[in-house]
């Protein structure tokens, strides 16, 4: 069972790989956007870290609906609303337990991946988050490392894709050939996971 340090930790490692990786996210979001992904992260994510530390929320839905609320309320641009609405509605999908089995996280975290799909109007296949995160959600049931992996080929599957959903989606056939940098960060996301749970 997955009990709120988990999820404690969960947030943790990925503060830290997106603390890591930021200036690698603001590269790839230099050709294809505004090259702001890695410090809008970076800014949001150590946003999540002093929240819960302050609050330390005793349950794992309280502990993601706190990240998600801190994310909406600190990232700006497109990516801030997005990780928000997935943190915040796979927390609440998770309700008041003190602990939840995989399955359960498995479950919620579908629902939040939908939220996302449904807030921002991708699908899988427009070069977006959601390349990174449907896969993982798909492979959760074979375990966080299958995730990881699932998510990590699924951002680096965005290369070849041309945008259709937000502002690499301007560039039209010019986003063709850059790697998504939201679907990067997803992958970091999905990493944290497994580096929680190992
Ligand atoms: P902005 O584009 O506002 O500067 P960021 O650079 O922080 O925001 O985030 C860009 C990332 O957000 C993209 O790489 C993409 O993965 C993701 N993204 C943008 N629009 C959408 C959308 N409508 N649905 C899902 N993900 C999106
Ligand atoms: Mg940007
Ligand atoms: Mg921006």
């Amino acid at each position: 069972m997955l009990d709120a340090d988990f999820f404690h930790r969960w947030m943790a490692a990925t503060a830290a790989s997106v603390d890591r990786e930021a200036e690698r996210l603001t590269a790839l979001d230099s050709p294809i956007g505004d090259a702001d992904h890695g410090s809008n992260l970076q800014r949001g994510f150590t946003a999540v870290s002093a929240a819960l530390e302050e609050e330390a929320p005793a349950t794992p839905g309280a502990v993601l609906v706190l990240a998600g609320r801190r994310l909406i309320s600190t990232v700006g641009g497109a990516s801030g609303p997005l990780y928000g609405t997935l943190l915040r509605r796979t927390g609440k999908a998770l309700g008041d337990a003190a602990e939840v089995s995989e399955e359960q996280l498995a479950q919620a975290l579908r629902e939040g991946v939908d939220a996302v799909m449904q807030l921002g109007g991708a699908a899988p296949g427009d070069k977006t988050m959601i390349d990174a995160l449907v896969p993982a959600v798909d492979a959760l049931g074979d375990g966080f490392g299958a995730a990881r992996t699932a998510a990590e080929q699924g951002a680096l599957a965005t290369t070849p894709l041309q945008a259709r959903k937000g502002r690499a989606s301007y560039l039209g056939e010019r986003s063709i050939g850059h790697q998504d940098p939201g679907a990067t960060s997803s992958a970091l996301l999905v990493a944290g996971l497994a580096e929680a749970a190992g």
